[in-house]
This record gives structure tokens, sequence and C-alpha cells, in this order.
């Protein structure tokens, strides 16, 4: 049976580069593949598409939210059959989003592989990647590291000021930079534990 899979991680640690090659695998054995990508932060007349930071890129079908993914994914799979449904950014899924696409696996027998962030700059959960933590079948971290070596699994976000932001939405549009940390680094540059401070308690 075809299986809900959640590739998750920090920002650039390659997840679209990922996704385009799995995809490129599919097609280059004959088969059809469907991508998505989150539409959220598009205009309405924009196109589609998936790119990567080495240069791959492909076009995709836009979500948004409200979208039913599974009557898109039906109506495709009607005129072509869809061997493997690809979302870019799933993080940006609504929680019926990823049942649908649960519904995707378990009624078309199709399989989806999402990508998407774990978690935003203030270290919480996504709804979409909350949802998919929930119910996906198979998860698999895409793993890249922080400045000091260890695992990168948090980012911090620098205005355009360079400062790390310690407030606001939950995605900014403008230009703003993201930055993978380890999580001691990462509470670092949120000032919630001082470097000096060894055992993070405060003492005094
Ligand atoms: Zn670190």
């Amino acid at each position: 049976m075809a299986k809900l899979y959640f590739h998750y991680a920090t920002m650039n640690a390659g997840k679209s580069t990922m996704l385009l090659q799995a995809s490129y695998n599919y097609r280059e054995r004959g088969m059809n593949t469907m991508l998505f990508v989150a539409g959220h932060y598009r205009k309405a007349d924009d196109a589609g598409y998936i790119s990567s930071r080495i240069g791959l890129e492909e076009d995709a079908d836009m979500f948004r939210d409200g979208d039913d993914l599974l009557a898109r994914v039906a109506e495709h799979h009607g005129r072509a059959p869809v061997h493997c449904v690809f979302v870019d950014e799933a993080q940006f899924l609504q929680e019926d989003q990823v049942w649908q696409l649960a519904r995707v696996a378990d009624r078309l027998d199709i399989p989806v592989m999402c990508y998407g962030l774990r978690t935003d700059f203030q270290g919480k959960l996504f709804e979409g990647s909350r949802q998919l933590l929930a119910i996906a079948d198979e998860f698999r971290e895409v793993r890249t590291i922080c400045r000091c070596g260890k695992k990168a699994t948090m980012v911090v976000r620098l205005g355009a000021d360079g400062k790390v932001a310690k407030q606001g939405e939950q995605v900014a549009i403008g230009k703003e930079a993201y930055v993978s940390l380890c999580r001691r680094h990462w509470e670092e540059e949120m000032g919630r534990v001082k470097p000096e401070d060894m055992f993070g308690f405060g003492g005094s």
C-alpha cells in the first residue's frame, strides 16, 4: 500500500533539491508525478514552480487554504495515471489537507511525499507539520548543520537590520534571512539563555 511521507528539516537543508531529484527518478522511469507548492505567498497569476538552490526547477501546482487536494489529485489521475505526489512547503498545509493527502495514499494508492519545515523561528510547529507528524506513515529528517557542527534543528530569522527576530508573524515576506542552528545556539540567539550560563537556570 502507498504511504504518506514527511521529510522535515530547517531552512536551507536542501529539501527542494531532494524533492526534485526524487521526482526526476520517477519520470526517468516513464512514470508521472504531480508536484504541489504553497501558493500562499505568491501572486494569484504567478506560475507555480519548485526551485532549488543548486539550479534545478520544475513546474508545480499551487495549493492554497481551502483547496481540496484529494479532488485535484483524483482529477489529474483520471486523465493520466499519477505515480507519486510531491508537496513542497508542506508546513503550509491545513490540517484537512493533510488528511486529504492521507486519502490519496490510502484510497488512490498513490504515495505522497511531503517536504517542509518542522518549526517556525519561534520554535513552534507549523499547522501542516503538526498534522503530518501526527498521521504520516514515514518520517525522514533532512539534515543540515549548525555553525558549531552539531545537527541544526531550529531556525532563527534575521530582519533587514541583521538582528534576530524574537517576535512577529510566523512567516515574513521581505528581506528577512534565516539561519539554521542547533537547539543550544538557537536558545542563545533568541536571548533565552546566556552563552556563559552553563546550566541555563539563571542561578541567582
Ligand atoms: Zn550549534
